[in-house]
């Protein structure tokens, strides 16, 4: 039996066992589960780790991606520069790092760029946040964060003026604001001085059109939601586990 799984706290609705056990019965792959592993405390990782030999890998979510780090052997170079980490292969005891948040943001953003999308608002400024900024880096699109505390390097939502949203062309919700069950709350920007040229994505997935996404769409702008993103972490996790080294 190869064993996989996910740890986070709380993991009521985790959409990661659902997936993959969906797909190892589409995909008539046997001998493999993947379970929750529900955990208040990081160092029950541990625990985990002693009882379940023939754990193969596991998902990382909310609150331990950073935490997480503390336990691994190695690290992808993703991993070293973020500082997070939400997937965890494991190999002849040994713990390797990566994150496939950054592929999924990637990966799922691609198909909706165009030329005039040159610069990026980032709503938020936690883990999700800096997957977003890490591929912003890398395709050198500049952006700015937009934080409920202004420092050095975020704005507040105050700052969002008219030229900000009309310059910003491409903007990515990485609040939890508009998730179930807080449906009726989205991040304060002036959607007003949003327009069809601008590409709005929500990282949120539940529900599929967010306030924002709602907001955004009313004013013609292009829309998308976290679902995409979702499902290509989790494939790239799978990659990720059956690799051959
Ligand atoms: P997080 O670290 O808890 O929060 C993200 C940031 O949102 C915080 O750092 C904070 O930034 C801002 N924020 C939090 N509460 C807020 C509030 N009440 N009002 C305004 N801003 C608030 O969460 P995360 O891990 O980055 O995840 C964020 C969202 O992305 C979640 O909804 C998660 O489900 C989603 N997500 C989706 C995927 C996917 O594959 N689709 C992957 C990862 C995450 P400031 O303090 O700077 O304002």
């Amino acid at each position: 039996m190869k064993r996989y799984g996910l740890i986070g706290y709380p993991l009521s609705h985790s959409f990661s066992q659902r997936y993959f056990t969906e797909k190892f019965a589409k995909e008539s792959i046997e001998g493999v589960v993947y379970e929750n592993y529900s955990i208040a405390q990081i160092d029950q990782l541990k625990n985990i780790l002693e009882q379940q030999h023939d754990l193969c890998g596991f998902n990382v979510t909310i609150p331990y991606k950073k935490e997480v780090l503390a336990f691994l052997s190695s690290a992808s170079p993703v991993v070293e520069e973020m500082g997070a980490c939400n997937c965890v292969k494991i190999e002849n005891g040994r713990l390797v790092g990566h994150n496939t948040d950054v592929v999924g943001f990637e990966q799922s953003l691609l198909p909706y760029l165009k030329a005039h999308h040159q610069r990026a608002l980032v709503l938020g400024t936690g883990g999700a946040a800096a997957a977003v900024a890490y591929v912003f880096r890398q395709r050198e699109i500049p952006f700015q964060y937009v934080s409920r505390t202004k420092s050095a390097t975020s704005l507040a939502y105050d700052d969002l003026d008219e030229d900000l949203m009309r310059n910003h062309t491409l903007v990515i919700n990485t609040t939890p604001l508009g998730m179930s069950p807080l449906v009726d709350q989205y991040p304060p920007i002036p959607f007003q001085w949003i327009n069809e040229q601008h590409h709005c994505f929500d990282l949120i997935y539940n529900p599929a059109e967010t306030l924002f996404l709602q907001k955004a769409k009313a004013t013609g702008a292009s829309i998308q939601n976290g679902a995409e993103m979702l499902v290509i972490q989790a494939e790239e996790s799978w990659r990720i586990w059956n690799e051959r080294e």
